[in-house]
């Protein structure tokens, strides 16, 4: 059994079955997402005609598919703000590069998660920041580090001979 309801935002009615109520469909005009809930169930007079028993086949009926709203299901909350306060903290802190090296890797499992359609989107840009953040702190940390502890060997061998 389908349901139907118009979108909060640009009114466009959106037909869901009724198995995915309690959970949020996105509009496919606006991309607003919705909520599906049983109280938002809006019916037009020709469905309520079509109750009556005339015969004009019901289009909103099961068996009328598919349903226009993509389903956004179980969508992981972003971790935008973590990330970014990691990326700060390797800024502000500027003898440990950990929180910087934590930001890019978070950043990035993330980043690839928002794009295959896991995580909440809406954190990507906090996300990107704090990744690039950590990544720059990083990379400044790590190349002297590996340049240093190099030719700190290399002396050693030197000094050997
Ligand atoms: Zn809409």
């Amino acid at each position: 059994m389908a349901i139907q309801f118009p979108c909060m935002h640009c009114s466009t009615i959106l037909r869901i079955d009724e198995k995915h109520i309690g959970k949020q469909a996105r509009c496919p005009q606006c991309q607003t997402l919705n909520l599906v809930s049983e109280n938002m169930q809006f019916s037009t007079g020709e469905s309520e005609q079509s109750e009556t028993g005339s015969s004009p086949p019901n289009p909103y009926s099961s068996k009328f598919s598919p349903a226009p709203a993509t389903l956004v299901r179980n969508l992981q909350p972003h971790r935008g703000g973590l990330i970014l306060g990691l990326g700060i903290a390797s800024i502000v802190c500027n003898v440990c590069f950990i929180p910087g090296i934590l930001a890019w890797i978070f950043g990035k499992q993330d980043m690839r998660q928002i794009d295959q359609g896991i995580m909440d989107p809406e954190g990507r840009s906090m996300t990107q920041v704090g990744m690039i953040m950590g990544m720059v702190i990083t990379l400044l940390w790590v190349v002297p580090l590996a340049i240093w502890i190099f030719l700190s060997i290399l002396l050693a061998f030197a000094g050997g001979f």
